[in-house]
C-alpha cells in the first residue's frame, strides 16, 4: 500500500449530516414531549430580505428543519429595497410577539442596511443566531448564552467525535463576528473541546502557509474556494472547512458547484479528520440553530 493510501485509510470524515441528524432526532423527541405535556412548541421566525439565491437555499433548509422536528416556523419575506426603518419595525414586532421564541435575519443584507443596527435590534433573549453584542459578550466571559450557530455546530461535531483538543494549536482563518472570532474564543475556552492555543489569521496575516503548517487544527472560514491546499497542512491535522462558495460550472444544470475553503483532494490524504463540503459544517450550523431555538423556548416558558 502506498504511503498516501495509508493516510487516506487513517483519515476520518467528520460527518456533519450524521451528527446533525442525531441532534435533530433528540430535539424531535423533546418537542413530542412538550406536545404531550400540552406545552408550547418552539417557534422560529426568519426574515429574508431580497431574493439572493444562496440565502434562499439556507433559509429554506432552516424552515424545513423546523418542520421536520416539529418546531413552528414563520418566514417573513421583505423586498430588496425595503428601508432599514421598516426592517427594524418588523424585528420589533417579532420581539413583542410572545409566541415567537427565536428570531433570525438572514445575512447578507442589502448594502443600504446596517447589519449592526439589525443585529442590535433583536431581543437578546430571542437572538438564536447568537450575534447580539450582549450574547457575544456573555460568550466571551463563558456565561450561559446563545452561541453563534456555526462555531457552536463545530464544537458539537468535535465533541461528538470525542476529539481531545487540549493543548493543540488551532489556526482559525477568518475573523468575522459570525464565524472566525467566536470560533477562536470557543477553542480557547477552558473546556473540552477547547483549551487550544489559538492563532487567528486574516487577509493581512504574513506567512499564512507557515502558520497553517504548524497547526494541529485548522478552521478555514475565509470564503475563498479551495484556498487551503495539502502543502499547507501538517500530517495528522484536524481540518474544519466552513467555506461555501458557488464556483461557476457550465457542465452543471444549475451552472455552479459548491466548494469549500479547503482543497479536499490534496488535504484529505494528509489529515486525521476532515469535514466535507457539503455535509460537514453546514448541517451542524442548522442543528446548532435548532438547539438555540429550543433553549430560547424552554428558558422563556
Ligand atoms: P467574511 O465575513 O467575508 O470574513 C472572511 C474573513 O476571511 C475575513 O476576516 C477576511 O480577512 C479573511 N480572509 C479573506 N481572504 C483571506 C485570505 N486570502 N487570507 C486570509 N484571510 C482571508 O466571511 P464569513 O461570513 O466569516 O464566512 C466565511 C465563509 O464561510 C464563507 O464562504 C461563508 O459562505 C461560509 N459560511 C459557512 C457557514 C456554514 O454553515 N457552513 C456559515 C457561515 C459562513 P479581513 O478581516 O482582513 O478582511
Amino acid at each position: 500500500m502506498k504511503e498516501q493510501e495509508l493516510y487516506l485509510c487513517a483519515m476520518q470524515i467528520l460527518d456533519g449530516q450524521l451528527v446533525a441528524g442525531a441532534v435533530k432526532e433528540e430535539l424531535t423527541i423533546r418537542v413530542a414531549q412538550l406536545v404531550a405535556e400540552g406545552r408550547k412548541v418552539p417557534h422560529l421566525a426568519a426574515i429574508l430580505v431580497g431574493n439572493n439565491g444562496a440565502s434562499e437555499t439556507y433559509i429554506g433548509s432552516k424552515v424545513k428543519t423546523c418542520q421536520d422536528i416539529g418546531f413552528k416556523s414563520t418566514l417573513i419575506r421583505l423586498p430588496e429595497d425595503i428601508s432599514e426603518f421598516k426592517l427594524l419595525n418588523s424585528i420589533h414586532d417579532l420581539n413583542r410577539d410572545p409566541d415567537v421564541d427565536g428570531i433570525l435575519v438572514q445575512l447578507p443584507l442589502p448594502k443600504s442596511i446596517s447589519d449592526e443596527n439589525v443585529i442590535n435590534a433583536i431581543d437578546p433573549f430571542k437572538d438564536v443566531d447568537g450575534f447580539h453584542p450582549s450574547n457575544a459578550g456573555r460568550m466571551l466571559q463563558g456565561l450561559p448564552t446563545f452561541l453563534p450557530a456555526t462555531p457552536h455546530g463545530i464544537m458539537l461535531l468535535l465533541e461528538h467525535y470525542k476529539i481531545d483538543t487540549r493543548g493543540l494549536h488551532a489556526v482559525v482563518i477568518g475573523r468575522s463576528n459570525i464565524v472566525g472570532r467566536p470560533m477562536s474564543i470557543l477553542l480557547s475556552n477552558n473546556s473540552n473541546p477547547g483549551n487550544c492555543t489559538v492563532t487567528i489569521c486574516h487577509s493581512h496575516t504574513k506567512n499564512l502557509d507557515e502558520i497553517c503548517r504548524s497547526a494541529d487544527i485548522i478552521v478555514a472560514a475565509l470564503g475563498r474556494a479551495e484556498f487551503v491546499t495539502g502543502d499547507m497542512v501538517k500530517e495528522g491535522a484536524i481540518v474544519i472547512d466552513v467555506g461555501i462558495t458557488r464556483v461557476p460550472d457550465s457542465t452543471k444544470k444549475r451552472g455552479y458547484v459548491i466548494r469549500g475553503d479547503v482543497q479536499f483532494s490534496t488535504v484529505a490524504t494528509k489529515c486525521s479528520f476532515i469535514t466535507p463540503v457539503p455535509g460537514g459544517v453546514g448541517p451542524m450550523t442548522i442543528a446548532a440553530l435548532m438547539k438555540n431555538t429550543y433553549k430560547a423556548c424552554i428558558d422563556k416558558n
